[in-house]
């Protein structure tokens, strides 16, 4: 079986500096907070150009910690799409606001900012909720439409929390390296995104300082700016180890190299795929990081069914919308609310996709995949 994500290849390229960066840690005894996840966010900070990254636990956790620094809870609507990983919808709730969806363009299978103001008038016009913020999700490793999305949010004062756990890396024609286009961005370092470490990880980003301390404070159990058990909020344990920074330390090096060689996988993949399935969408003047290559087909499930027989592995991202989950029964969506959303988690699959994917492989997975719809 070929890899989904070859992240062996990768651990080659970087072995003795990953090594090297963990026997650095276990010699310091500093297994918390230690010198490397200072040195990790102030690299985190450069690399997207904005003013403050506090690395965390998670991009589950860097959600909860950028909801709880807006104060989001009880009462609050916070807009985001149906087509995301659970945690999006789940951070919203755990802090005891409303998740309220809003449906998908269809060709990026990012939020519509279209529905989305709709979504926003419904809730006003509703009286119930109190608008509160928007988190668009970079699905895919595609920034959603910032431009838009900020107009919309400056005119009804709504804070943005971009859910970049799929796309740090990623730029919109703003020029602007994702997480940076919300007041508070997250991303998520595991394994299988981007930019990954051995384990979880997380980390949130703002150029706002006042949010920025919240978020430091939050991240060590809600300590004060001067003493860790003069508890003035309450927070979390929501911390990077040192080990995992030290690793992001070592990929950060190769990461940009990724992202070029990205580019070239998916481009390879979009001219051997041309005319057999419907390709993935990247907007003019956006840079995707490609966290995953989705094609659609009708023919998806046989796709799979050949593409197995040939050992090659693929997935499905995702196959139940937010709405329609168990877990989110109780807003009282029902089937037909979000039909794009819907369309999209009904024929939609993933292809290997990592830096280091050959040409070759490539043209195998098309031909196999041209056997079943040629
Ligand atoms: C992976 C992911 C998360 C959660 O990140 P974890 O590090 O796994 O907690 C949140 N949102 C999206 C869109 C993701 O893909």
């Amino acid at each position: 079986m070929i890899p989904f994500i070859d992240l062996k290849k990768q651990y080659n390229l970087i072995r003795d500096d990953v090594i090297a960066g963990i026997d650095r840690v276990l010699e310091s005894g500093h297994y918390i907070l230690g010198e490397e996840v200072g040195e990790l966010d102030r690299q985190l900070a450069e690399y997207t150009g904005v003013r403050y990254a506090l690395s965390c636990s998670s991009g589950t956790d860097a959600l909860s910690m950028a909801l709880m620094a807006l104060e989001i809870g009880p009462g609050d609507a916070v807009f985001t799409t149906p087509f995301t990983f659970f945690a999006t919808p789940e951070t919203v709730a755990l802090t005891g606001a409303t998740p309220v969806f809003a449906d998908i363009d269809e060709k990026t299978y990012n939020l519509d900012p279209v529905k989305l103001e709709e979504a926003i008038e419904k809730v006003i016009k509703e009286g119930k909720l109190k608008p509160k913020c928007i988190i668009p999700v970079d699905l895919f490793g595609q920034c959603a439409d910032y431009a838009a999305i900020r107009v919309i949010a400056d005119k009804y004062s709504l804070k943005i929390v971009q859910d970049a756990c799929q796309a740090f890396g990623a730029k919109d024609p703003s020029g602007k390296v994702a997480p940076s286009h919300g007041d508070i961005g997250c991303t998520s370092f595991f394994p299988a995104k981007p930019l990954g470490c051995y384990g979880d990880g997380g980390a949130v980003f703002t150029d706002d300082e006042e949010l920025y301390k919240k978020m430091y404070s939050i991240l060590v159990h809600g300590r004060s700016a001067e003493d860790k058990y003069d508890n003035e909020r309450i927070g979390l344990n929501a911390r990077l180890d040192t080990i995992q920074a030290a690793v992001l330390l070592a990929k950060l090096k190769l990461f940009p190299g990724e992202v070029e060689k990205r580019q070239t996988v998916a481009q390879a993949y979009m001219e051997e795929l041309a005319g057999l399935v419907s390709l993935p969408v990247i907007q003019p003047g956006n840079l995707s990081v490609w966290a995953q290559f989705c094609p659609r087909s009708a023919k998806f499930a046989a796709i799979q069914e050949a593409l197995k027989q040939n050992d090659i592995p693929s997935a499905r991202y995702y196959p139940i919308p937010m709405h329609l989950l168990k877990a989110m029964k109780y807003l009282g969506y029902k089937e037909g609310d979000f039909p794009v959303t819907e369309a999209c988690a009904k024929d939609i699959f993933a292809l290997p996709m990592h830096p280091y994917l050959d040409r070759e492989i490539i043209h195998k997975i098309a031909t196999v995949i041209a056997s079943v719809v040629g």
